[in-house]
């Protein structure tokens, strides 16, 4: 019998924050649609279209903080 790991999960990299994120249950109906590893990043891309991702990274961490 085969166990099934998280690290067989489908990933893919944040179009914002450019970390990967692994598939989740509320995407699975339209992770071929999912951009960005959090509504946060996704809001923040849609807010402003910021084209430098250094920029990006740096509004990212100082919401972090
Ligand atoms: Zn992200």
């Amino acid at each position: 019998m085969k166990m099934r790991k998280k690290s067989d999960l489908p990933n893919k990299l944040c179009e914002v924050c450019g970390l990967s994120f692994a598939w989740r249950k509320k995407w699975e109906k339209d992770w071929a649609s999912v951009k960005y590893c959090s509504e946060r990043c996704r809001r923040a891309r849609s807010s402003a279209s910021v084209k430098n991702s250094m920029d990006v990274l740096a509004i990212a961490l100082v919401k972090h903080i």
